[in-house]
């Protein structure tokens, strides 16, 4: 059984976060947790304790987190007694994954415990779940009410991602189990879902006779940075488009739920991927575009090209870039082409959602003619979270001129309040365990069912990733992809 979602205050909690002293933990999620502590929303028990192999005091734990604000909260957010307050609830212990006795002595730390929720977050990397998973169970620490929280990657092909779910499986039930997706803890994300869910306007439009096609963009500027060798063992498919684009493509092709219970949801998200076509070998080479930057220019400033990053292999073949185009089979958008993309040292960091609508199927506006686009809605993720809606108006003046307008769907105006980090959201639905916005089991199966042959296609491939400037857009073949559907790809900043 999954729990229901519940607006309400978090319930006490004991959050056990693995991987504590590490990057995502200094950058998102301790900082997200300060967030939420000044917003009021933790309980006033609510204890937070760092894990990692590192010998250190809780003072010095403290310090670290301190010095780590410094660069990852907001200046307007920081406040000595905030933060004060705040590290009382932090404490750390030293807990090495394979290390049983480690877990005892965080058993023994919890002994006392009153909290009504314990949370796991394993913020390190999937080598660790299954030892973690199997000390946590062998030192009593998971009860009914214990959850844990995986972030990526979950795997690098089906059986892997399988053999993770089954190590985690073991010792927590499928509705004790938040897998981490954190595009979905998105404010524009929600505010797709309250579109489309809230309004009757949108719905009787939203199908193949309205919209002419959909695209979906995550594209970075940043090249592998420090990563190279991770990344070379990923690619662009598995690291972004298994996880974000389809979770992304989900929220917005799913049909209505018929509640907001994670169970609802997650079915019908599911119902997307597997209506998702399937990639024959021909399809990969007509079908999909990867690519791979060479060195380029980026805001003035020269950068390397994948093969002279440091720990790339030479001759590597490895993706930094992937286009597809994409279709469901199923009523609804039957015939409506899904174009992903996402790629590495593109022109502009930049994460959207464009749904293109088709054009009227007459202009009666002499020297508009066919120069009518169709409406457009824009949901940008980032860099800023916007909701816009263009469409045709007249220019002043005592001509007939037209020119698309936006309608600003965003209410940033309306409501005055600072958006809230997806990191933010999702930790208080794991501590309330809401489970809506955390990705299932047969989901993650499903995406990587739809994504494996795509990876085979590539590896049998004679034909090397085609390379692209560091800088630009992508691969003039991801053009050449849209273009033969007589679409250009939307490339504003
Ligand atoms: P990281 O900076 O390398 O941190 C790894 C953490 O794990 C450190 O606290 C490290 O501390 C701990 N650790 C390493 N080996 C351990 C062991 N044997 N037992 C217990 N703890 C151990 O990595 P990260 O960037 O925070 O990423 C963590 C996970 O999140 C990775 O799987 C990554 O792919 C994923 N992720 C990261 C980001 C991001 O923005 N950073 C975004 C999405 C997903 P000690 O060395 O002291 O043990």
């Amino acid at each position: 059984m999954t729990t229901a979602p519940s607006p309400t205050q978090a319930p006490s909690f004991d959050l056990l976060l693995f991987g504590g002293t590490g990057d995502l933990a200094m950058r998102k999620l301790l900082p997200a947790l300060y967030m939420r502590h000044r917003g009021g929303d933790l309980p006033a028990h609510g204890r937070i304790v760092g894990l990692a192999r590192e010998t250190m005091s809780r003072g010095e734990f403290i310090d670290k987190v301190r010095a780590s604000f410094d660069r990852f909260v907001p200046a307007a957010e920081r406040d000595a007694k905030d933060f004060d307050a705040f590290a009382q609830r932090l404490d750390y212990l030293q807990v090495e994954a394979n290390t049983p006795q480690h877990f005892e002595a965080l058993a023994a730390a919890l002994k006392d415990s009153k909290a009504a929720v314990r949370v796991f977050f394993l913020s390190t990397a999937p080598d660790f779940f299954a030892p973690i998973c199997k000390n946590l169970a062998a030192a009593g620490l998971v009860h009914a009410q214990s959850r844990v929280v995986l972030e990526k990657p979950l795997g690098r092909d089906l059986a892997s991602a399988q053999k993770i779910n089954e190590d985690v499986g073991s010792v927590f039930a499928e509705s004790q189990i938040f897998r981490i997706d954190h595009y979905l803890g998105k404010e524009p994300v929600q505010n797709l879902l309250a579109l489309r869910f809230a309004n009757a306007l949108l719905e009787p439009l939203w199908n193949r006779t309205w919209v002419s096609n959909v695209q979906i963009t995550i594209a970075e500027q940043v090249g592998v940075e420090t990563r190279g060798a991770f990344y070379d063992r990923t690619g662009a498919l598995r690291d972004m488009v298994q996880n974000h684009l389809l979770q992304l493509l989900c929220i917005l092709a799913m049909e209505p739920p018929n509640s907001i219970h994670p169970d609802a949801v997650r079915d019908e998200k599911l119902k997307v991927l597997n209506a998702l076509r399937p990639f024959t070998p021909a399809d990969v080479e007509t079908r999909t575009v990867r690519g791979q930057y060479r060195a380029g220019a980026i805001g003035g400033q020269r950068v390397p090209g994948y093969l002279e990053e440091p720990d790339i292999p030479a001759g590597s073949s490895t993706e930094s870039y992937v286009a597809i185009r994409a279709e469901l089979q199923n009523w609804r958008w039957s015939g409506v082409p899904f174009y992903l993309r996402t790629g590495k040292r593109m022109a502009e960091r930049v994460a959207e959602i464009v749904v293109n609508f088709r054009a009227v199927p007459h202009s009666i506006f002499p020297g508009a003619g066919a120069g009518t686009p169709g409406n457009r809605l824009v949901i940008r993720l980032q860099p800023d979270e916007e909701l816009k809606l263009f469409m045709m108006a007249k220019v002043p003046g005592d001509t007939l001129k037209l020119k698309p307008v936006e309608l600003n769907l965003d209410f940033a105006e309306q409501f005055r309040q600072r958006p809230m980090e997806a990191y933010e959201r999702l930790l208080m639905d794991a501590i309330r365990g809401n489970l809506t916005l955390f990705m299932r089991r047969d989901e993650l199966d499903a995406a990587w069912r739809w994504c494996e042959p795509i990876l085979h296609g590539w590896a049998q491939s004679d034909q090397a990733p085609k390379p692209y400037s560091a800088g630009s857009w992508g691969p003039a073949a991801a053009s050449a992809l849209v273009g033969r559907d007589g679409v250009v790809w939307r490339e504003e900043a």
